[in-house]
């Protein structure tokens, strides 16, 4: 890659600034005041380098998002060209720039059926922030103001703006210490269906959760409910596939009763489930809004789009004798951001990535199932490209090991250790490679995996949290 590895006063030096000034994301300070951040120096295809220069297979894609893989110099190029060229004008109405419009014209050919407009944002979270303001917006200009209410799920996903961190529904993430917006935001069940009531059918619960969908909204009353938020596959709650036929059904019932239906894809688009949108052509639904960004371009610039119907462009951009929908920001449609976006899709489309996660991804699916026979393998889910491992203390039961253990941070250790980086989020490991990820690598990334489950099986019983 060019990157020189640094001597080690050199990496301990960057190693105190980032420790003693730099807020990361979701920091736990406990382990972040002893350990620190591991430096990230350099990358190449699927590999990344650390500031001491030693590799590890990327198994997470940076944060399910290096689509394409790291060091594409397509990519490099548009963005240091577009710099060159016009680095920045603004876009709030009267202006606009190439990227841009070519970017928008491209999501709106690639989206399905008549979601042809797109509001441009600056990553997933304002995305689906901007998406809550449009649908209200929308719903008061057909006359009905009261219908702002948002429904989403236990262990979803949407950002962490004020009101997307509302919307999310981790129970791990919803410290009392933060507040949330719980006046016209409300949540529904997680379609877990590995942790599905005890002895109940995969068909008997999606009924349920349905069932409950739809009790949720007559509650509130559908003249009150504005849209239903959901990932096709829920991401950072846990890799969680709903159930079979969920999608239709709950499409449906949102169609029905004069709801929104918002698809978040803003980790299943863009290849990672085979497709560039997983809704239609994976789930066989059209939702009327589709939320994007991470993949959109691959992670070299940050970006995110709120791509929504005709039916909701016909409303909101007739005359509003009370004002305008004022919202946006300074970098909505940054032609930098989006000459890399359009780069990004050329070189998906030149390269059939999509046709490689479909032809690669179940062979990883395969693979990762092959860990089964591990002793605290409880559950290996998801699609293609975006899968986990859940780790528990018994698989008959399904009971976790106590939180003290941090299961899914010491895999995850020894992963980093042998050289293959995978994400812990409590009990689970996420998977989610560059797309670009071959057969071989696979087979590399699932065998540290199994060792490093080996180890940590090891090291579980010498500490007698496991039985020898
Ligand atoms: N929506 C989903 C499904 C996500 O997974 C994420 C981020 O992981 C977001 C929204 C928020 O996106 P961002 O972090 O770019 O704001």
């Amino acid at each position: 890659t060019g990157f020189q590895a640094l001597n080690r006063n050199d990496v301990q030096e960057i190693w105190r600034k980032d420790h003693d000034h730099f807020l990361h994301p979701w920091t736990h300070f406990d382990s972040f005041k002893k350990d620190g951040s591991l430096i990230m120096a350099a990358a190449e295809g699927a590999y990344v380098y650390d500031a001491s220069g030693k590799r590890y297979l990327d198994g997470i894609g940076g944060l399910w998002c290096v689509n394409i893989g790291y060091g594409r110099r397509e990519i490099a190029e548009a963005i240091s060209r577009q710099a060159l060229q016009l680095a920045y004008f603004n876009p709030f109405v009267d202006t606009t720039n190439i990227p841009a419009a070519e970017l928008a014209a491209k999501l709106a050919e690639l989206a399905p059926g008549s979601l042809n407009h797109v509001f441009f944002t600056c990553g997933g979270s304002t995305a689906n922030d901007t998406a809550v303001r449009l649908i209200q917006y929308y719903q008061s200009r057909r006359g009905k103001r009261d219908k702002v209410h948002v429904i989403c799920r236990r262990d979803g996903y949407h950002g962490s703006t004020y009101l997307t961190g509302s919307m999310s529904g981790k129970p791990a993430d919803r410290s009392p210490n933060l507040h949330f917006i719980t006046d016209f935001v409300h949540h529904v069940s997680s379609p877990n269906v590995y942790r599905r009531p005890e002895g109940m059918s995969e068909e008997a619960f999606c009924d349920q959760l349905v069932a409950e969908l739809e009790a949720k909204i007559l509650e509130l009353g559908a003249d009150k409910v504005a849209a239903f938020f959901a990932e096709p596959v829920l991401g950072a709650g846990g890799v969680i596939v709903p159930p079979k036929g969920y999608h239709q059904k709950t499409r449906e019932l949102c169609r029905k009763l004069d709801v929104i239906y918002v698809s978040d894809e803003v980790v299943t688009g863009f290849g990672r489930l085979g497709h560039f949108f997983a809704s239609k052509d994976v789930f066989g639904i059209e939702p009327d809004i589709i939320i994007c960004a991470k993949g959109l371009t691959s992670g070299y610039q940050p970006l995110g789009a709120c791509i929504y119907s005709d039916a909701i462009h016909e409303v909101i951009s007739a005359p509003d004798p009370d004002g305008w929908f004022t919202n946006g920001y300074t970098y909505s449609g940054h032609p930098i951001a989006c000459a890399a976006g359009l780069a990004n899709i050329e070189l998906m489309e030149r390269e059939d990535l999509c046709g490689h996660v479909r032809e690669v991804g179940p062979y990883l699916m395969q693979q990762l199932n092959t860990l089964r026979d591990l002793p605290i393998v409880g559950d290996v889910r998801g699609h293609h490209f975006m899968m986990c491992v859940e780790n528990v203390a018994d698989p008959a039961t399904k009971e976790l090991f106590p939180d003290e253990v941090n299961i899914g941070k010491r895999i995850a250790d020894h992963c980093e250790r042998l050289g293959l980086i995978v994400r812990p989020i409590g009990a689970l490991n996420i998977i989610s490679p560059p797309l670009v990820l071959t057969r071989a690598q696979v087979d590399e990334l699932v065998g540290i995996l199994r060792q490093s489950i080996e180890a940590t099986m090891k090291d579980l019983k010498a500490e007698g949290f496991m039985k020898a």
